[in-house]
This record gives C-alpha cells, structure tokens and sequence, in this order.
C-alpha cells in the first residue's frame, strides 16, 4: 500500500487541471465567502454546525495575508448577522507565520478578538510538522487572553503525546485529527496507519478524561466506533464533544452520528487556492484508487508530453 500511495502521489500532478477541479469542486463550497454563507445556511437546516475555511497556504507576501485577513473579517461578520451556527478556521502560514512572526500573531489576535466581540470560535489548523512548535506558541499566547480560540493536534505525529500532556492541563479546546501531510518523515510522523489509529484512541482518552473539549476530526469509521465506547464509558454530555467532517467526505456516517443525536460539525474550505487542499482530499479519497489505474494510459501520455 506503501508504494501504491507513493505511486498516486508521484501521478496526481499529471492529472489534467481541468479533470482535477471536477473532483475538487466535491469538497469546496464554492470560490466566494457569499457561495460559503449559501452553504452554510443549508448545512445549519440540516442540524449540522460549520466551521469556514479560506483556502490558501504560503502566501507570497504580507500584503496577500492582509487580503485573507479582510474575507476573514467579512466572514465573523456573515456569521454573526446571519446568526450562523459557524465558527472559523485558519492556517498560521496563511496569516503570514512563515514571512513575520510577530506580523502572524497580531493577525490572528486580531480576528480571534473581533471573533470574540461577535462570539464566534476560531481554530487554528496544524499544518507541517516544521510549523507545530510555533503554531503551539502563537496558540497559547491567545488561549490566556481568549476562551474563543482552539487548536489542532495530529495523531500521526509522535510529539503529539507531550503537546497533548501540556495543552490537556490548559483545559484547551482540541481538533484532534490523524494528520494530513503525507510527505512527512517517519522521523516525526508514524507511518504505519494501525499506530496512527492506536495513538489517535490514547490521545482523544487523555483528552476527554481530562475534560478537554474535543472536536473528534475524522471519517474513519473504526476511529468513530472507539470514540462512541469512550464517550459513553467516560459518561460524556453532549457539551463535551463533537464529531466533525470535511465537506463532501463520508455524508453517510455524519449522517447516522446526526441521527443518533451526537453533534456534528463540517469543515468548509472556499476560495480561489483550492489546488493544495484538493489535492491532499483527491489523495485521501480511495476512489481516486480506481480512476487512476483506469486512465493509467493516458496519465503516462500526459507525462512524457509535459517531458
Ligand atoms: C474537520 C477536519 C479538520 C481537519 N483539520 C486538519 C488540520 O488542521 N491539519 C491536518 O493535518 N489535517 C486535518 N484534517 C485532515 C485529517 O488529518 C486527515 O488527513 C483526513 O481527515 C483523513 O483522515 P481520516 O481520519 O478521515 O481517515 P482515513 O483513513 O484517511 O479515511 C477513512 C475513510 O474515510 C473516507 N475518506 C477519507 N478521506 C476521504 C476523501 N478525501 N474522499 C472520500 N472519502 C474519504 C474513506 O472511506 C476512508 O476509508 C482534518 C480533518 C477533518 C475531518
């Protein structure tokens, strides 16, 4: 499975753009925050809670993070006027981490603290394992400010204990999810998916026992299935966790924990920079498998013309 992976990973590029945004178009709401705001409204009739994403990474400059920042802004106030059951997410790198530190936390501080007027919740994503330490820091200079802001924590990375030990004693608001960068090395990351499972089920215990919100992040049914047998040993309310889902994933089970009375949130990405994320999903989705050894063919023409 190792190589066949490796082997998607190596072809996808060579997908043709057009092909990819078709597949692309399934998890992404739509380009603009008023496609988002349509989107959101349907998912609220449906009982379902959002959280919206801006799609972009690695901006180019400060002045495209002060662009990300204002469809920020518009979005809390969307939120807020439209009495929205939402809340947001953000890259740090997107705010600027990687170009300013100091630019980075003011930007978030500032959306955190508009959030807060506005009692809207703000989670900071988790990106690359390079950008973890930081994103902790930047985190936990707002969580003794704020109580509207949370953050991510990846069960694939083999830190995540030690961060789980000094955040849980914080009482922080947790995503806990597997953890999507690929290209990670074994140095920081378990590769092998039944240790990923086996620490994401450590992890989510320490966490709910020490009271911690979390926000169980995942499609993977034998992951729901363990967090359903914690929750009810540890004798759980219903304000105490939530399962959440990316938009367009695994519809069927959200469904059936919505039905069963848990609350569920989904993940909304918009925006024009949907390349990125897309990929990371088309990757993940096991479908993708079988297009690609069917078009297998024309995907080799497709490299030795770009040759
Ligand atoms: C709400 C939310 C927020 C997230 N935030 C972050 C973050 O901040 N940082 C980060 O690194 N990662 C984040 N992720 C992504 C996460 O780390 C995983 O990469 C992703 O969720 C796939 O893992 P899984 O737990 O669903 O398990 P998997 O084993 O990947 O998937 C389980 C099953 O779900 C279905 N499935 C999963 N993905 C797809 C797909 N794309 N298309 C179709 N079916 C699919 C398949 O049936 C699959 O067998 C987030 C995920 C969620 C749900």
């Amino acid at each position: 499975m190792f190589w066949f992976n490796r082997l998607i990973a190596i072809l996808l590029p060579f997908v043709p753009k057009p092909v990819m945004k078709i597949v692309a178009k399934q998890y992404i709401a739509g380009e603009t925050l008023e496609q988002a705001v349509v989107k959101t409204k349907e998912l609220n009739r449906d009982h379902l809670r959002v959280t919206l994403d801006l799609l972009g990474e690695d901006p180019g400059s400060k002045t495209d993070c002060t662009g990300a920042l204002r469809v920020y802004e518009r979005a809390i106030e969307a939120i807020h006027t439209g009495g929205l059951r939402a809340g947001i997410s953000l890259k740090p790198s997107h705010m600027g981490l990687k170009l300013d530190k100091q630019f980075c936390l003011e930007n978030i501080g500032y959306l955190v603290k508009l959030a807060e007027k506005h009692q809207v919740f703000v989670r900071i994503d988790m990106e690359d394992a390079s950008l973890c330490q930081e994103t902790i820091d930047l985190f936990l200079s707002l969580h003794y400010q704020f109580s509207n802001v949370g953050i991510v924590i990846q069960g694939y990375l083999r830190r995540s204990i030690d961060d789980i030990n000094l955040l849980g004693d914080k009482g922080a608001n947790i995503r806990l999810c597997k953890g999507a960068y690929y290209w990670e090395t074994r140095k920081n990351v378990y590769k092998d998916p039944e240790i990923v499972n086996e620490s994401y089920v450590y992890l989510l215990e320490k966490l709910l026992s020490k009271g911690c919100f979390v926000g169980i992040a995942t499609h993977d049914e034998k992951l729901v299935f363990q967090s359903l047998r914690l929750i009810d040993r540890l004798g759980l309310s219903k304000d105490a966790y939530e399962f959440q889902m990316l938009y367009g994933v695994e519809e069927q089970l959200r469904r059936i924990l919505l039905d069963s009375g848990h609350p569920v949130r989904v993940y909304l990405p918009f925006g024009k920079e949907w390349l990125a994320y897309s990929l990371r999903r088309i990757r993940e989705n096991p479908k993708m498998v079988g297009y690609i050894l069917a078009n297998f063919g024309n995907l080799l023409k497709n490299i030795f013309k770009k040759n």
